[in-house]
């Protein structure tokens, strides 16, 4: 595996960083890398104790003094160079997340230049941390709004995004004033390692102190919930599962700290009976099965009008039986495995429990043998089932690529209010060429997620929008827009310049 060897990466593996400088390895319990593509375990990772993670957040509360003081387009150089040596090894990073989490590699890649997106952005972002002015009532006086670093911010990731999630956090963060201390997952730590080391380049390079990207490897039991109930963490960005969130948002919240939450999705697509069919149904398949249906913004629902619903379901299956599973590494592949034997077996109760709950199987349903084709034992088949909306399966996310069809009779009303009819609010989308259904999904009465698209799917984003969604999916907006906003904190300013001190209601004191 050549891109290891490119990475440094060796079978034994410190996992717990301060920038440079890595803790020691010794005595300290492992986590086994293990791969979904081939079933092997290629490297052991130490588990920060909670002394190392102590020593971390020192380190990093020293770095913010220095940082940020350190001015804002001066933060954003480093970021560019961050973005440049991601350029540099673009192509081992790539692999080795198509590698981990069993992603194809052109995904794996696409994640790597969405890292570099985000830095050209934050560049930007850098010399643009506006902060409003407006008039004051009072005479001589001048009113106006500031924003300052927030301090060491703790980032906490999923297994899907291993690289990207921390790019979203991490460089908006960084180019705000604030340091940075990353908790990934547990079943993506390598990917984790491989980024520390490669911006560890710069930080070296330029001399910064150490504490300003952190890295702490262990479980979600100890070190994750060390975090959440540390004061001195005074944001936790969390990325990952529904009651995960709700646990992290409690608990952070009992302490009085700040939380960006993105969580699960339950993401539908609209097709009325003007949708364009040629844009619908590339979207709709690479929706359904890009990172075998594990993002949080996969296409789960199809909200198919009936006067289509025959052609499109023909349609779906034809297509499904041309896609390709296997080895992600190989190009023609179109779906890898799923990230572990946890996430087979869930697959597997969500079909049974389709079939249970009124629904059938259209395509697919099953675990690929596994074999020489399929060594992990990971892998399973693309699956179309027709469902109804309220089908207790159909209202939750299951993390695999299950398709659901479901029709809707009356008008553009009846299929928003199934799109709105689940939990989570991420990500939606509408395929119709008619202007009234298009803009009433976009209206106050149209979907109620945090992306609603137009004749474009559901799965992914641009980083130049705020990415994040409503209900249970937690409120939290990230990467682009004003989402820097939330990395930093708001302070009002009055200034007198005058000689007098008019106070308020007219007050005189004899003094
Ligand atoms: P998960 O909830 O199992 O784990 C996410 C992270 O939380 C991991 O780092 C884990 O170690 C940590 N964690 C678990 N328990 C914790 C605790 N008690 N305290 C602190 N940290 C804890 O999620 P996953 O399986 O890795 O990821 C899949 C989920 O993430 C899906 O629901 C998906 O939709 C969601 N997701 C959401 C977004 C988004 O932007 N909305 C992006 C990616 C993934």
């Amino acid at each position: 595996m050549d891109f290891l060897k490119t990475l440094g990466i060796g079978s034994s593996i410190p996992g717990c960083s301060s920038g440079r400088i890595w803790l020691s390895r010794k005595k300290r319990k492992k986590i086994q890398a293990y791969s979904p593509v081939d079933g092997e375990i290629f490297a052991k990772v130490s588990r920060a104790t909670a002394k190392d993670y102590d020593k971390i957040v020192k380190t990093a509360q020293k770095a913010f003094e220095e940082w940020r003081t350190t001015p804002a387009p001066a933060r954003g150089e480093i970021i560019r160079q961050i973005g440049l040596q991601l350029r540099d090894f673009k192509q081992p990073l790539g692999k080795l997340i198509s590698y981990e989490t069993g992603k194809p590699l052109q995904e794996g890649l696409g994640e790597v230049q969405e890292l570099i997106d985000i830095c050209d952005f934050c560049v930007g972002q850098s010399r643009m941390l506006y902060g409003m002015t407006t008039v004051s009532e009072r005479p001589n006086h001048r009113l106006f709004e500031q924003y300052h670093p927030l301090g060491p911010i703790a980032i906490i990731t999923a297994f899907n995004f291993p690289m990207a999630v921390w790019g979203w956090n991490a460089m908006v963060a960084a180019v705000c004033g604030n340091v940075c201390i990353w908790k990934p997952s547990s079943k993506a730590v390598v990917s984790a390692v491989a980024l520390q080391m490669v911006i560890s380049r710069v930080l070296g390079k330029n001399h910064l102190p150490e504490g300003l990207f952190s890295l702490v490897i262990g479980n979600g039991k100890s070190i994750g919930e060390t975090i959440l109930e540390d004061q001195r963490i005074p944001l936790v960005s969390f990325t990952g599962s529904i009651p995960a969130g709700r646990h992290v948002s409690e608990k952070v919240a009992s302490r009085l700290g700040k939380t960006i939450l993105e969580l699960g999705g339950n993401n539908a697509i609209i097709l009325t009976e003007h949708a364009d069919l040629k844009l619908a149904l590339p979207a709709i398949v690479f929706g359904a099965i890009g990172t075998s249906g594990q993002r949080c913004t996969t296409t789960r629902r199809l909200i198919i009008h009936e006067s289509i619903y025959q052609d499109i379901k023909k349609r779906l299956v034809t297509a499904y039986k041309s896609l390709k599973t296997g080895d992600p590494l190989i190009e023609k592949n179109h779906m890898g495995p799923l990230i572990d034997k946890g996430a087979v077996k869930n697959f597997q109760k969500a079909v049974r429990l389709i079939k249970k709950q009124g629904g059938s199987i259209l395509f697919g349903g099953n675990c690929l043998p596994k074999g020489k084709k399929f060594p992990s034992g990971c892998y399973v088949e693309p699956t179309l089932a027709e469902v109804r909306n309220d089908m207790d399966i159909v209202q939750e996310e299951t993390f695999a690529p299950i398709l659901y069809l479901m029709k809707y009779k009356g008008d553009i009303h009846e299929a928003i209010a199934m799109n709105n009819d689940v939990a989570m609010g991420l990500s939606s989308s509408i395929f119709s060429t008619h202007h009234g259904q298009i803009e009433t999904f976009l209206s106050a009465v149209g979907s109620d997620c945090g992306i609603a698209n137009v004749n474009i799917g559901t799965s992914g984003a641009e980083i130049g929008g705020a990415f994040g969604g409503e209900k249970d999916t937690g409120g939290g907006r990230e990467s682009g827009s004003d989402a820097w906003k939330n990395y930093m904190r708001r302070q009002t300013v009055t200034v007198n310049y005058g000689s007098d001190l008019p106070l308020a209601q007219g007050i005189q004191f004899d003094l």
